[in-house]
């Protein structure tokens, strides 16, 4: 698995899809650039998931709200005084951590021993191994699933009612040491805001500090009045949006996974008071045939329903994926109740009513929203792509499986030999096809290379112009995941391309 993901990065790389912010400067940590194919790819994802949100659905329109906004809207959405990770330094090392993540890691690794065990004794008894019999009657894993259901539970208690002693006190009593110095010499654990402040205005005395968004629903929420009179629209309905968001994060690690500048694909759905229930479950099942229809494989995709719940929610869920680290959260399902807007009132002291004509009352509704990380999703379609091929005769090839709708380049259009009127060919259709696709013009090379190289940066189709095209007007077309190749007429191409592409 940890291969595959280094793989993954340096394909990323070489293959112009990321890039490290500020590389020549050594970067800059959990901030990432997309290169050429990265930033066709995010966009068709993002233009995937708005057709899907926005186009598809007749009650549904999007917006494109300020990443700054007036100071207040944090005060009264939470995140001024609870949006904080729990921090602890090690005094010798002078490394920060997250408290929280020191104690999850700690209790991953007894997980891990308890899973070498039940291995060990697998190979032991073979067929008559029982596990559920062995986990419970093997004195070693008994004592160790008794020490894990402990430090959950502490954990969740010292969260819950942000102890921040405790966490410190979890962390002395499990002996927990410095990753990177062994030391156990930890200072007290402190509460660290995540949200990204700066100064608006131009002189030091009359300039207020304001945020950088931590999220994108707070630009909905503010606007949903203005959206709602001005679209005539009738409850229910969504607004949706993709943007920017930043957070501080202070464990960054694992690629674009978890960045500080990443951008959000959210839609919040307003509801009537009591019909949220139906309204989440019918929005957790949408979304997941939203993934499904990607095609990248139902077995990759899990609910997670979430038993500890945010101070605004009702019911939580996320969908997770399984990355090449493991299952982690994608994409959040989450019943907000009446809360931000109820906040928002409080804050602004405007109403943000809605007047329902059908039984003529007025309310402030629920929101069931959804919520993906653009990067995330990125992350979890070119992961997921990349696949390393054994060919009939012993080699192996390197393919970038994107679903094909997602592909920053649909085909690439190749002369087989630089003469004889074939570039020429074959940049006519280039100029034909480009109207509809990004379609690229490659000469250099064998064919066969070619073809590889396109296999690599995940183009569906090849397109080759040899002597036959001379006499008939006809190419040869591949495909990327079968390389079965037919001939076919110049003027089929645009419609063989669309048929794949188009969703
Ligand atoms: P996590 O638990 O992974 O920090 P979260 O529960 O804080 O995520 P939400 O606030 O629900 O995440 O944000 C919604 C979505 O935004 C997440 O499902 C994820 O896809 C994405 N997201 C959140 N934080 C980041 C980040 N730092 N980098 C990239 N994507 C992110």
């Amino acid at each position: 698995q940890e291969d595959q993901f280094k793989k993954v990065l340096s394909h990323a790389k070489e293959y112009g899809y990321v890039f490290q912010s500020s590389e020549i400067y050594d970067g800059l940590s959990a901030v990432y650039d997309y290169a050429q194919n990265g930033a066709e790819l995010k966009k068709n994802i993002r233009d995937y998931w708005w057709k899907a949100m926005v186009q598809m659905h007749e009650n549904i329109v999007g917006i494109d709200a300020a990443i700054l906004m007036h100071p207040t809207t944090w005060k009264a959405s939470g995140h001024v005084d609870a949006f904080n990770d729990p921090l602890i330094d090690n005094k010798d090392s002078k490394k920060r951590y997250r408290a929280d993540v020191l104690v999850e890691d700690y209790r991953e690794k007894i997980n891990e021993k308890i899973q070498k065990d039940i291995t060990k004794a697998k190979k032991r008894f073979g067929e008559a191994f029982n596990e559920e019999e062995f986990r419970s009657t093997n004195p070693n894993v008994v004592r160790r699933q008794q020490q894990i259901d402990e430090i959950t539970a502490e954990l969740k208690r010292v969260q819950e009612e942000n102890d921040l002693e405790g966490f410190r006190n979890l962390i002395v009593d499990l002996g927990i040491t410095c990753p990177v110095s062994g030391s156990k010499n930890w200072t007290e654990v402190k509460q660290f805001n995540l949200m990204f402040g700066t100064q608006l205005g131009a002189s030091a005395d009359s300039s207020t500090l304001v945020y950088l968004r931590p999220e994108t629903a707070q630009g909905i929420f503010v606007n949903f009045l203005n959206v709602q009179k001005t679209g005539r629209m009738k409850i229910p309905f969504g607004i949706a949006q993709t943007g920017k968001a930043f957070r501080n994060e202070i464990v960054a690690r694992q690629f674009i996974f978890r960045m500080r500048e990443f951008e959000q694909m959210e839609m919040q759905f307003f509801v009537k008071p009591g019909t949220q229930k139906e309204w989440y479950e019918k929005w957790k099942e949408t979304r997941l045939k939203w993934h499904l229809s990607l095609g990248m494989g139902a077995d990759n995709y899990r609910f997670h329903d979430h038993d500890k719940l945010a101070h605004y929610a009702d019911a939580a869920a996320d969908i997770e994926f399984n990355f090449p680290f493991g299952f982690k959260e994608l994409e959040g399902i989450h019943s907000r109740t009446d809360f931000d807007l109820s906040q928002h009132e409080k804050f602004s002291g405007k109403k943000l009513q809605y007047f329902d004509h059908e039984d003529n009352t007025s309310y402030v509704p629920y929101v069931v929203e959804t919520s993906i990380g653009l990067d995330r999703m990125f992350l979890a379609v070119f992961s997921n792509s990349l696949q390393e091929e054994a060919l009939e005769n012993g080699s192996t090839r390197t393919v970038l499986k994107l679903p094909a709708v997602l592909a920053p380049t649909k085909a690439a259009i190749l002369p087989l030999v630089k003469k004889d009127g074939l570039p020429e060919i074959a940049r006519n259709i280039v100029d034909d096809l480009k109207w509809d696709f990004n379609v690229v013009y490659d000469e250099k090379d064998a064919v066969g290379r070619r073809y590889r190289r396109q296999d690599a940066a995940g183009t569906p189709f090849c397109i080759t112009v040899d002597h036959d095209t001379l006499e008939d007007n006809t190419v040869t077309i591949r495909h990327r995941d079968t390389m079965e190749q037919k001939r076919v007429k110049i003027e089929e191409l645009s419609n063989i391309i669309k048929q794949e592409v188009d969703v």
